[in-house]
């Protein structure tokens, strides 16, 4: 195996980073030339001092420059002045950043390296091992005196799990700041035909203690290596939960997930589910039952789901000043029968969509409306709002979700003048005291949770019509 590798980090461990003529050749000609074209090593200034090679004593000699520097020679006891050839006197410098940038590559590492300390200590970047996401560090120098690099990586932001890399190990772990391990590169990796690769599996097995601990049922759900939690999304049922990433779907029943039987950790996702993501401290304070402080819950909870779930970043985020925490994914129990909307929407905002499945697209418009056309304008909304229906705020629903129909597919009386009503662009001829019209105005509201009338009725043309937006792709109106 070539021996340019171990003798590199030799090197940087014992912080004498420049090498000569005689000793790259010594590693290896052929793959010291590898490494310079990898850009490992720079060459540098030449050498002042040589070691003499036509006496037996193998003494230092400061190499003299005569004549403009076009003549060069060392002075020998036994033979008096020695010339030297100038390619005696090259040297290599290693060139830390690329040997960083060469480092992130081999562990797949995506994104630019950074460096924190110039010259010595590098964020390689991110990536999933041992189950849960770590930043991995280097440290390109000398590994005597650690502290102050532990101390920098404990002020460098944004990291909670780290691996730092070393040149050599030798135990110099000891003093590391407990979310970080110290791993000897040396024995991680090796260099041939000028190619790096490191064991990621050895990496594992020495973050082994620090698995998270799961039982032998649970089971990690993956995801596309870019993907966020934006793109997530979490339904709740009895027994098992369904988690849908870009349209992908896993189900997994509880213990699979990593959850207990009963499972405070559990206890408090439902409760996120059932408000939909977002819950006030004070309001879960009130809910939750035991000792154990809510930060640690958030905590454990998030770390469930970080190990459950391969996506990157803080699945729940607290909200300081509004003191709420939010869940960065979609989340609802699978039972909760109703539509989210947001705060403060109004039935101006709403636009239902029959799509060619029958099922309804519900959106709700995230910008503002202005407010005086609910007053002025009687006819109902314009059709340009059915653009809306692309929002990316929509959700699909069943007339069975929504029971407008039975689950034998009967349509409700509610159920039919709703169809009726999406089909002909919100206008429903019907009387003013029409039953099944002021029951369907209930189930509305009481399904959106919006409390204004959702229809208004015209003297003028004995109709009723909706204050959404309805657009059908089974039936256009005429
Ligand atoms: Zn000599």
């Amino acid at each position: 195996m070539p021996m340019i590798w171990p003798r590199l980090l030799e090197r940087l461990a014992s912080g004498d980073p420049v090498v000569g003529v005689e000793e790259a050749r010594r590693w290896g000609r052929l793959e010291f030339e590898r490494a310079v074209s990898l850009g490992i090593f720079r060459e540098t200034e030449a050498a002042r001092w040589i070691m003499c090679d036509v006496c037996p004593e193998r003494h230092w000699s400061e190499v003299i420059c005569v004549a403009g520097g076009r003549r060069m020679f060392i002075s020998c006891p036994e033979e008096g002045s020695v010339n030297v050839e100038p390619w005696r006197l090259r040297q290599w410098r290693i060139d830390t950043g690329r040997l960083a940038e060469v480092v992130a590559k081999a562990l797949d590492l995506s994104g630019a390296v950074r460096t924190i300390d110039l010259g010595r200590l590098f964020h390689l970047g991110r990536r999933r091992l041992a189950g849960r996401f770590r930043d991995l560090f280097l440290v390109a120098g000398d590994t005597d005196k650690l502290t102050a690099d532990f101390e920098k990586l404990l002020r460098y932001d944004g990291w909670s799990s780290g691996v730092v890399l070393v040149p050599h190990a030798n135990g110099c772990g000891a003093g590391a700041p407990s979310k970080l391990r110290v791993i000897d590169l040396c024995s991680v990796s090796q260099l041939a035909d000028g190619m790096l690769t490191i064991d990621l599996d050895y990496i594992t097995d020495c973050l082994g203690d620090d698995t998270p601990v799961r039982t032998d049922r649970s089971q990690t759900i993956t995801a596309p290596p870019d993907a966020g939690w934006s793109e997530v999304s979490v339904v709740l049922h009895d027994t098992f939960m369904r988690v849908t990433i870009r349209g992908k779907e896993a189900e997994r029943d509880y213990s699979q997930a990593g959850f207990r039987d009963p499972d405070q950790r559990l206890e408090l996702l439902k409760l996120f589910a059932a408000a939909r993501g977002t819950l006030h401290s004070d309001r879960i304070s009130t809910v939750i039952q035991g000792d154990t402080p809510l930060r640690t819950r958030i905590s454990r909870l998030r770390q469930l789901l970080q190990d459950l779930i391969e996506v990157d970043g803080d699945p729940i985020e607290h909200m300081k000043k509004a003191n709420t925490y939010s869940c960065q994914f979609g989340i609802r129990l699978a039972d909760h029968w109703g539509h989210p909307t947001p705060e403060g929407a109004t039935w101006m905002d709403f636009s239902f969509h029959e799509s060619p499945d029958g099922r309804l697209l519900v959106s709700v418009s995230q910008k503002q409306r202005f407010r005086a056309r609910s007053r002025v304008n009687k006819v109902g909304p314009s059709t340009g709002e059915v653009a809306e229906r692309d929002a990316p705020n929509g959700s699909l629903y069943s007339l069975e979700e929504m029971r407008l129909r039975t689950p034998a597919g009967k349509l409700t009386a509610e159920g039919a003048a709703f169809i009726k009503l999406v089909r002909s662009r919100g206008r429903l001829p019907r009387r003013g005291d029409d039953l099944t019209v002021l029951n369907l105005a209930k189930h509305l509201r009481d399904w959106t949770g919006v409390e204004e009338q959702p229809f208004r009725f015209s003297e003028g043309t004995d109709s009723w019509t909706a204050l959404f937006a309805c657009s059908s792709e089974i039936h256009p109106a005429e």
